[in-house]
């Protein structure tokens, strides 16, 4: 068996002699950004592949999520969760919102819909939900309270790509969803994100916030930033998209013998998966709970002794970070399920390289004490 170290996630990348055309062709065309010919067919491949009509290529996750605030124009609070990654809450606190924490489900690790209506003050202009670990969120219910309170709802889809709910592409739901492609996540750019848009209007606006405002030669319609993505990664991620669905089917394996081989062990509870759902299995959470012998902080120390590195993610919670917690939202008897999930998960490394042998030992780390 190699002693290879096991990181939670490897960055997929395809074989180098299949991108270097694509490399000779920007190396040719000496057109490397500004909305190339790489940009707009990746542009039109994500929407084919998503099922969605409007995608907004974007230079990052984060950058996505900020422009998707800023095309919705919104002022005041926007109520989100804290079981996500520090992002989520960053960007709100960077456009002058106020975020406004609710508590999760504890089953899907999304927010909880029943909480966020308690939340709602006349402050409240929209709801910014998370698919946590391409779980999906109550769109329904969620869709329900925003349309009694008229408000926005941008869903953090950084977990979400390629997700299925019974009615399609979970993207759909919503005004804006934010997706990113950052080399740790389940489809990769390097860098990279997408804004998938409710209507042609809206992807135009966002198109324009996200190169510096620019209408045309003269003229100049608000104050957008730079979030263009480059032909370098809009070429990537065209040929990403090509392998995409098998490099997910070495993962849905991965998950099920982590299902078979860690389903018995006391004190080790598993996340359950939507069977009705199609995942992207981009993440495998387990909760380390008082019936398992050692605490989830002293396994994730007996996994890297034995060059396993699992992650803690999401610990701590973005409620408990030092520029959020003294937000009355933030108490942690305000977010009971949210502190308890993310002092008892720990992820486990899957990615569609691992081999079955390196399963093999991850699970024998866990099953011996
Ligand atoms: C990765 C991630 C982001 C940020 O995306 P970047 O592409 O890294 O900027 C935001 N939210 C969540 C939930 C994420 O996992």
């Amino acid at each position: 068996m190699s002693d290879e170290p096991i990181y939670v996630t490897q960055p997929w990348l395809p074989p180098l002699e299949e991108f270097m055309p694509y490399l000779q062709q920007i190396w040719h065309s000496r057109i490397l950004t500004n909305r190339g010919p790489f940009y707009r067919q990746f542009e039109q491949a994500l929407c084919d592949f998503l099922q969605v009509e409007h995608v907004a290529l974007c230079a990052n996750g984060t950058i996505a999520l900020s422009t998707a605030l800023h095309a919705a124009g919104l002022e005041g609070e926007v109520i989100t969760s804290p079981y996500s990654f520090p992002a989520t809450a960053h960007v709100l606190a960077n456009s002058n919102l106020t975020p406004v924490f609710a508590d999760i489900d504890p089953m899907t690790f999304c927010l909880d819909a029943a909480t966020i209506e308690p939340a709602i003050t006349p402050r409240t202009a929209a709801i910014m939900p998370v698919h946590v670990y391409g779980n999906t969120c109550d769109t329904r219910s969620i869709k329900a309270v925003a349309d009694k309170g008229n408000l926005r709802v941008i869903y953090d889809a950084a977990h979400a790509f390629g997700v299925q709910d019974d009615a399609g592409s979970v993207l759909k739901h919503g005004d804006f969803s934010a997706l990113s492609f950052h080399a740790t996540k389940v489809f990769n750019t390097f860098e990279g994100g997408a804004i998938v848009c409710a209507d042609r209007q809206t992807k135009e606006l966002v198109d324009k916030l996200n190169n510096f405002g620019i209408a045309d030669e003269t003229t100049v319609v608000a104050a957008g930033l730079n979030g263009k993505m480059d032909e370098f990664k809009a070429s990537l991620g065209l040929l990403q998209l090509k392998h995409f669905e098998q490099l997910v089917s070495r993962r849905k394996m991965i998950d099920a013998s982590y299902r078979e081989q860690l389903g018995d062990i006391p004190g080790i509870t598993l996340m359950q998966r939507d069977g009705r759902q199609v995942s992207n299995f981009s993440y495998f959470p387990i909760l380390v709970e008082p019936g398992y012998p050692l605490d989830r902080d002293s396994l994730y120390e007996k996994l890297k002794s034995r060059g396993i590195f699992s992650r803690r993610y999401f610990y701590p919670l973005i409620s408990n970070l030092p520029m959020y917690r003294n937000l009355p939202s933030a108490d942690p008897a305000n977010l009971p399920v949210a502190n308890a999930i993310s002092n008892k998960v720990l992820c486990l490394p899957i990615y569609s390289a691992l081999s079955d042998e390196q399963v093999e030992k991850v699970v024998g780390v866990l099953k011996c004490h």
